[in-house]
């Protein structure tokens, strides 16, 4: 893979559509669009002004007609990867795309690799790699929460906190440095005061930043939910009006929900992955067993459980051996059908205490149904979703390199306290300084960038 190549691929998803866009960018992208690109005055594509459309045709090296397309172009630097860029504007016909690209192969360009247009946005400081990184969750993102995280790193908001934090690390090295240097003349550059307080403050702010990872975490994959209760008690209809979508088919007939359902549900901005278990019950029916393994998987796989109970009916045997079942868990307890009368007597129920989370919903006519969500949110979510600043660190990548500039941190701070020498105070803030490099891509080796832009698609 050479970095000097001009690069093309399809950006648009497969399938037909309106429009289906090809990208070209690299040092040979204005001329190879000459040559399989025609307007009217024929105009080579090197005189366009930059940032301008023009329509005309898309043909293919011997003269075919392909299509008739827009073709936009950016001239470097002023571009999404930095070189100059041309993208073709096509009919979305996978056909058409198909010898669109063909044409541009055939004139001298080649295939991306997965995510090459935003690599070369990084190596040419468009982006940095916490940049580059947010691209695709933009992409993926579930949620408009997820959405507006995705949206502020790469506006570069992560980016500058870690800037701002590596830069006063930065200077406090050279002070220590400058001590070593200078240690036979008997001069202090920075008191053992000094030092300290600037390495706490960094301390306290990086742990800061840590505990925003589980929910930014949650935020970016969401959560894994599992409803488990025994048949009849509402899973299917709890489900069905959490997603708003008929998709579970709800049938009075106990055990019929046989498989795990899965559907993913935007609750309160958290993306969350229900999955519906056919009853936990110990059964003879050979489908129905399968049915009772899967939801025993589904129940280990689940980072949180509702425990869903009828309301209308007392608590019995079979309640108690769920509840049984999601020890441990973070469980949230539904007693659902509270349109009908009262037939469970709360006091009945194990283990229920003050702290329990506890909600009353019928799915019948939606009655509690955003307590649940509120209950659903507040369990899984540590901080809530308006940390601070709106800065979440959503990459265990980036977590990992937080952690261990923490612990060099901490390994400076008992350093100074046991009156060690210079040199071993400079290394730890020295490691510091290059785990948060890490993030922004100021000291990134080839085998996490080759890690990190494999899990792009063609095109971006
Ligand atoms: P599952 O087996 O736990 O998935 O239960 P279903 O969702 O299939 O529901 C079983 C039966 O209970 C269906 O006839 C539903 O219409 C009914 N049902 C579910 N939720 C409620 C509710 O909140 N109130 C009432 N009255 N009926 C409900």
């Amino acid at each position: 893979m050479n970095a000097s190549d001009t690069i093309c691929a399809i950006a648009t998803p497969p399938g037909e559509g309106g429009i289906g866009i090809l990208r070209l960018s690299g040092d040979k992208a204005l001329d190879i669009a000459s040559l399989v690109f025609a307007d009217t005055a024929r105009r080579p594509v090197r005189d366009y002004l930059t940032h301008t459309l023009h329509h005309g045709e898309l043909c293919a090296p011997d003269g075919r007609r392909i299509d008739d397309v827009l073709l936009a172009v950016m001239k470097a630097p002023r571009s999404y990867t930095g070189d100059d860029v041309v993208e073709f504007h096509c009919h979305g016909g996978p056909l058409i795309l198909r010898l669109g690209l063909e044409a541009l192969l055939q004139s001298g360009a080649r295939l991306a690799e997965p995510g090459e247009f935003t690599k070369r946005a990084f190596l040419s400081g468009r982006l940095d790699l916490a940049q580059a990184e947010a691209v695709m969750d933009l992409i993926t993102a579930r949620t408009e929460a997820g959405l507006r995280v995705a949206l502020e790193q790469l506006r570069g908001a992560l980016s500058e906190e870690l800037g701002r934090l590596r830069d006063g690390l930065v200077r406090l090295l050279v002070e220590v440095e400058a001590g070593i240097d200078f240690s036979d003349e008997d001069i202090t550059f920075i008191s053992a005061q000094g030092l300290t307080s600037g390495v706490m403050a960094a301390r306290d702010r990086i742990a800061q930043l840590i505990r925003t990872a589980e929910d930014g975490r949650i935020l970016r994959e969401g959560v894994t939910v599992a409803l488990v209760g025994r048949p009849n008690v509402g899973k299917s209809s709890l489900m069905n009006a959490l997603a708003k979508a008929d998709r579970a088919i709800v049938t009075a007939i106990p055990g019929t929900t046989r498989d795990v359902l899965e559907e993913l549900v935007n609750v309160r901005g958290v993306p969350v992955r229900l999955l519906d278990t056919a009853g936990l019950r110990e059964t003879l029916d050979v489908v129905e067993r399968e049915g009772v393994r899967r939801s025993h998987d589904a129940l280990a796989r689940a980072e949180l459980v509702l425990a869903v109970l009828d309301g209308s009916e007392p608590f019995c045997e079979e309640d108690r051996r769920l509840l049984e079942s999601a020890k441990g868990k973070a469980t949230v307890v539904v007693v659902n059908k509270s349109d009908q009368p009262t037939g469970l007597d709360l006091r009945t129920l194990p283990g229920i205490t003050e702290k329990t989370r506890l909600v009353h919903t019928s799915a019948m006519t939606g009655a509690g149904l955003d307590d649940l969500r509120d209950a659903i949110r507040d369990a899984v979510l540590t901080q809530g979703l308006e940390s601070r600043e709106g800065l979440f660190i959503t990459h265990l990548r980036h977590r990992g390199a937080l952690e261990r500039a923490e612990t060099a941190l901490d390994q400076v701070l008992r350093s100074i306290e046991c009156g060690m020498a210079a040199e071993c105070v400079a290394a730890d803030l020295r490691g510091a300084v290059n785990a948060l490099g890490e993030i922004i891509g100021a000291t990134t080796t080839d085998d996490i960038l080759a890690r990190i832009f494999k899990e792009f698609c063609i095109g971006k």
